[in-house]
C-alpha cells in the first residue's frame, strides 16, 4: 500500500483568508479561473482581497462552462500566457477546478499544442490552488481533470496528474446554492465513495477514507430530501466531498463515471445526476459482502431502499437505445475504467446496469436485485 496526496488541505470557515499568507506565496501573478457567475457568492472576493492585500497581481478568466472543453482550456491558456501568470487559482465546481489544472499544465508546457492534453508526457504544471463551491467532485483533492472532447462526442480524464498545491475548503460557499445543485453534487460524491470502495485498487487506506466519509455523507441525507440545511450541514457535505476526492485519487472511478459521460454530452445531464443513475446497478453487481457493507455505511437496509432513494432524488435515466448502446460500446473500449472494476464486465453486465438506471426490470435478473433485508 502507499498513500500519496501532496495537496495541503485546509477545511475550515474562512480558510481562504486565514491561510492567505501561505497560498499567495506561490507566485507574483495569478490566473483566477471561474464559471460565469457563481463565484460571486463570496469566494472570488475572498481570493481577490487576499491577493490585493499582499500586492499579488491577478487576472480573471471567467468563461468556464459546465463540463469544460479542450477549446476553453486552450483559450484560458492563451490568456494566461499573455498575462505571464505564474500560478493558477480555480474557484467553483469541478468545471473551473478541472479547467484550472488543465490550463496550469498547458501554460507550463507552452511549446505544446492541444493534442498534448491527451498525450502521455511530463506532468509539470504551474502551481494550482482550488476553492470548491459545490459538494461533489472533490477535484480540490484529486490529480484529475476531465474535459469535453467535442470530436469524440464525450468527456474523458486527462492522462496527466496535476495535484493542487492547496485546497481551501469552506462550506459557507454552499449557503446560496440551489437544492438541485446540492443534490446533484452530493450524488457525485456518493458515486466517488461507491466506485472507490468497489474497486480493484481499493486498499485499507482508501477504504478508511470511504468508510469514514460515507458516514458523514449519510448524516446529511435528510437535507437532500428537503430538510432545512444549516452551516453544519454545508460543512459536512463539503467535507464528505473532499474525502471522497481523496479516496478516488487513490483508486480512480469506475463504471458509473464511464457511462455517465455519454449521457452528459448528448443530453446535457449534470455530472452528478448522470453518475447517480448508474450507482444502484454498479453496486448490485458487487460481492454481497461488499454490497452490504456499503449499504450499511450509507444507511440503507437493502438495494431496493437505496434504488428508491436515488430515484427520489434524481428520477430515472431517460435515454434512447442508440445512446445507451454508444455508452456501453464506449465504456467497453476504456480499459483504464474496466480494470478498476472488481467483477467481470461484459456488454450484458453494462446493459443490466443501464436497465436499472432506467428503472426497468433487468433483462437478466441478477440475484442481487432480488435481495431482501
Ligand atoms: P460545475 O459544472 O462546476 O457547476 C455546475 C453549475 O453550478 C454551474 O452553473 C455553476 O455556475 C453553478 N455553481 C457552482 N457553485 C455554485 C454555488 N456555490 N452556488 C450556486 N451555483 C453554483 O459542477 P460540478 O458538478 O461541481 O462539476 C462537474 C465537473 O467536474 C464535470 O466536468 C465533471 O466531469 C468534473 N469532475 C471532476 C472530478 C475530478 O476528480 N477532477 C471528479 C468528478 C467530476 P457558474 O458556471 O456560474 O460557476
Ligand atoms: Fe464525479
Amino acid at each position: 500500500m502507499y498513500f500519496y496526496l501532496p495537496t495541503k488541505i485546509y477545511s475550515e470557515r474562512d480558510c481562504v483568508r486565514n491561510h492567505a499568507d501561505e497560498w499567495t506565496a506561490l507566485g507574483k501573478n495569478a490566473l483566477i479561473m471561474t464559471g460565469r457567475s457563481s463565484a460571486k457568492n463570496g469566494s472570488l472576493e475572498d481570493v481577490t482581497k487576499s491577493l490585493e492585500e499582499r500586492g499579488i497581481n491577478y487576472c480573471i478568466y471567467s468563461d468556464i462552462e459546465e463540463n469544460p472543453s479542450i477549446e476553453t482550456v486552450m483559450k484560458a491558456r492563451g490568456f494566461g500566457l499573455e498575462k505571464q501568470v505564474d500560478f493558477v487559482i480555480g474557484i467553483g465546481g469541478g468545471s473551473p477546478m478541472d479547467a484550472a489544472k488543465a490550463a496550469a499544465l498547458m501554460i507550463a508546457q507552452k511549446e505544446k499544442d492541444a493534442d498534448y492534453l491527451y498525450q502521455k508526457g511530463s506532468d509539470e504544471a504551474l502551481p494550482v490552488v482550488e476553492v470548491p463551491t459545490t459538494c461533489g467532485t472533490g477535484s480540490e483533492a484529486t490529480p484529475y481533470a476531465i474535459l469535453t472532447i467535442h470530436g469524440k462526442r464525450t468527456k474523458s480524464s486527462l492522462p496527466h496528474r496535476v495535484f493542487p498545491r492547496f485546497a481551501l475548503v469552506d462550506g459557507k460557499y454552499l449557503r446560496k446554492a440551489p437544492r438541485s445543485l446540492l443534490v446533484n453534487t452530493a450524488v457525485d460524491a456518493l458515486g466517488h465513495f461507491i466506485e472507490s470502495y468497489v474497486n480493484t485498487n481499493a486498499t485499507e487506506y482508501s477504504r478508511m477514507l470511504c468508510t469514514y466519509g460515507m458516514g458523514i455523507w449519510s448524516s446529511c441525507k435528510n437535507v437532500l430530501i428537503g430538510a432545512a440545511a444549516g452551516d453544519e450541514d454545508f460543512d459536512r457535505m463539503m467535507c464528505a466531498s473532499t474525502i471522497a476526492g481523496m479516496a478516488i485519487s487513490h483508486t480512480g472511478t469506475a463504471l458509473p463515471h464511464a457511462l455517465s459521460y455519454y449521457l452528459t454530452y448528448e443530453k446535457g445531464i449534470p455530472h452528478g445526476m448522470a453518475v447517480g443513475y448508474f450507482l444502484p446497478g454498479y453496486l448490485s453487481q458487487a460481492k454481497p459482502l461488499e454490497r452490504r457493507k456499503v449499504l450499511s455505511l450509507i444507511g440503507f437496509p437493502d438495494m431496493q431502499y437505496f434504488q428508491s432513494f436515488i430515484q427520489r432524488l434524481i428520477g430515472t435515466m431517460e435515454a434512447e437505445d442508440e445512446l445507451v448502446a454508444s455508452a456501453v460500446r464506449g465504456t467497453m473500449a476504456k480499459p483504464e475504467k474496466l480494470r478498476n472494476v472488481p467483477y467481470e464486465v461484459s456488454e450484458d453486465v453494462l446493459y443490466r446496469i443501464c436497465d436499472m438506471a432506467a428503472g426497468t426490470a433487468p433483462k437478466t435478473p441478477s440475484p442481487a436485485l432480488r435481495e431482501t433485508p
